[in-house]
């Protein structure tokens, strides 16, 4: 999050009013903090949501990430509770096109990015918790293990949130970072899975765009016009496929196609520079879809994403790091508050390396432990998301957005029992936690043979069908 210093100045000690002073605070409002205020909110906690942007969903909606990943293990659904109220209510909000569609699915059901926002309002409203947006927390007071205050900046001036407890779901691990939490950043020699700036067209033609694919048996994600159109200079060089394409009506289409590399999430001049070089990308792709797929003659772009989506940055280190043999041998630990079933899906640093792709059995999944939540050093500070503490190959599985909510939900729930024992993190019952997220619908794995209180979801059958195959 620094800037190249290229002198320092001192600033003098400033006064800030104290604005907020809630049971606790959420810094983020994607995936993981949409869940973590729902839930925190809904166990009794006096709740605010920060987020910078003016709108909560994060990467699902502000770099319009198409779809969200499975919910299932192909056999049953693993991510329940609040992240399947929530993709529940979108499909309902989205009108009756796209719930005729999408009804009986649960794996790659895609975002109708606006829906999703009022849905996101409306649910975090409802709960009870206050969200506070176009709000930047950029600062932490600490006292020793203790975070004593969030500094945060908008259009009212600076001031000061004092809560009793502090739920990082930033993405970015932002609140652990300014609180002095170890990180480690990427892989060994710094490499960082790619960016890619999603975004959604108007005017194509479902019908016409499938009867191409069932005469020539083109591969659903257009393999060999994406190659034809490489060789004949019309696409640069990079994956040989459209990892992700949605439909949301039968003529508009949301797009996760292409990489940017060398992308620093945590660093504004490198997001400023990927964000040109990803419009840039776009425009190519446009002409490429116009002049070779049929089905997308005449599509106009319509929107593309607030900032380039970011799929990797801090992972934290806590109490406990989920690794890829964690992930393998598909362990549960005593102190699960999820279970994951994605696959490890990284996707290539540069254009010429291959992407790493691992799956479990289907039916299969692993514990996610709560103290990968909890921040080497700190007490009241949770963190949720994308970065809590994994290695690398983890953190390509878990960062997809069914996960985060499950997350955000153990976080926000931990955080309103942390509050009324006026403890922290590290004291909350991990039992009773758990037994109050499975009565809230949570699934931690359950007993052999346990019946799925929701349908099996329908797999999509459409030319979606994910982000990175
Ligand atoms: C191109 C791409 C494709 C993907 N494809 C899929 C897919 O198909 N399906 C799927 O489920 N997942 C997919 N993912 C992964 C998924 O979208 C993200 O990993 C997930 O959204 C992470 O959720 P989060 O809540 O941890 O963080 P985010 O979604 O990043 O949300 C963090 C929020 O915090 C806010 N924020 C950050 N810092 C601050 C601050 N200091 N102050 C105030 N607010 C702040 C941000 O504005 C943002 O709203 C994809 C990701 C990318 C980039």
């Amino acid at each position: 999050m620094r800037n190249e210093a290229l002198q320092a100045v001192t600033i003098p000690a400033q006064q800030l009013p104290v604005s907020h002073t809630p049971d606790v605070v959420v810094v983020g409002g994607g995936a993981s903090g949409v869940a973590a205020a729902i839930s925190a909110s809904r166990s009794g906690a006096d709740t605010l949501l920060i987020e910078q942007r003016g709108y909560m969903g994060g990467m699902g909606t502000a770099a319009l990430v198409p779809a969200f990943c499975p919910y299932t293990d192909g056999e049953k659904p693993v991510i329940r509770g609040i992240g399947l109220e929530l993709l529940e209510k979108m499909k309902h909000a989205a009108g009756d096109g796209f719930l005729n569609r999408y009804k009986d699915q649960l794996d790659w059901v895609p975002i109708d990015v606006e829906t999703l926002k009022r849905v996101y309002d409306d649910a975090v409203l409802a709960s009870g918790a206050k969200v506070l947006f176009h709000t930047v927390a950029d600062q932490v007071l600490l006292e020793g293990e203790r975070i004593d205050g969030l500094v945060i900046s908008n259009k009212s001036g600076r001031s000061v949130v004092k809560a009793k407890l502090y739920i990082d779901a930033s993405g970015d691990a932002d609140l652990a970072a300014l609180a002095g939490v170890p990180f480690h950043i990427g892989g060994d020699s710094g490499e960082l899975q790619p960016g890619t700036m999603c975004y959604v067209v108007t005017g194509a033609d479902r019908a016409r765009f499938h009867q191409f694919l069932e005469n020539t048996g083109e591969h659903p994600q257009l393999e060999g016009l994406v190659i034809e159109a490489q060789k004949n200079g019309d696409l640069p060089e990079g994956r040989k496929r459209i990892s992700g394409m949605a439909w949301i009506t039968d003529s508009v289409v949301g797009f996760n196609f292409g990489h940017i590399f060398g992308v620093d999430g945590t660093n504004a001049a490198s997001l400023t520079s990927a964000a040109i070089e990803g419009r840039r990308l776009i425009d190519t792709q446009i002409r490429f879809l116009r002049q070779y797929v049929p089905g997308f003659e005449h599509i106009h772009l319509v929107h593309s994403g607030d900032q380039i989506g970011i799929r990797e940055t801090r992972r934290i280190v806590g109490d406990y790091t989920l690794v890829v043999e964690d992930f393998l041998s598909m362990r549960t630990f005593e102190d699960d508050i999820a279970r994951n079933s994605y696959y490890i899906d990284i996707h290539l640093a540069n254009a010429g390396s291959t992407m790493t792709i691992k799956h479990l059995p289907k039916g299969e999944s692993h514990g996610v432990p709560y103290r990968c939540m909890l921040p080497q050093g700190k007490s009241n500070l949770i963190v949720a998301g994308r970065s809590v503490s994994s290695d690398r190959p983890v953190q390509g599985s878990l960062r997809v957005m069914p996960n985060c909510f499950a997350m955000g939900e153990a976080a926000g729930t931990a955080a309103a029992m942390a509050a009324e024992a006026d403890c922290g993190f590290r004291e909350v019952p991990v039992r009773e936690l758990q037994r109050k997220l499975i009565e809230q619908g949570a699934w931690l794995g359950g007993r052999p043979g346990e019946a799925s209180p929701v349908p099996l979801a329908a797999v999509s059958a459409v030319t979606f069908d994910d982000e990175c195959k």
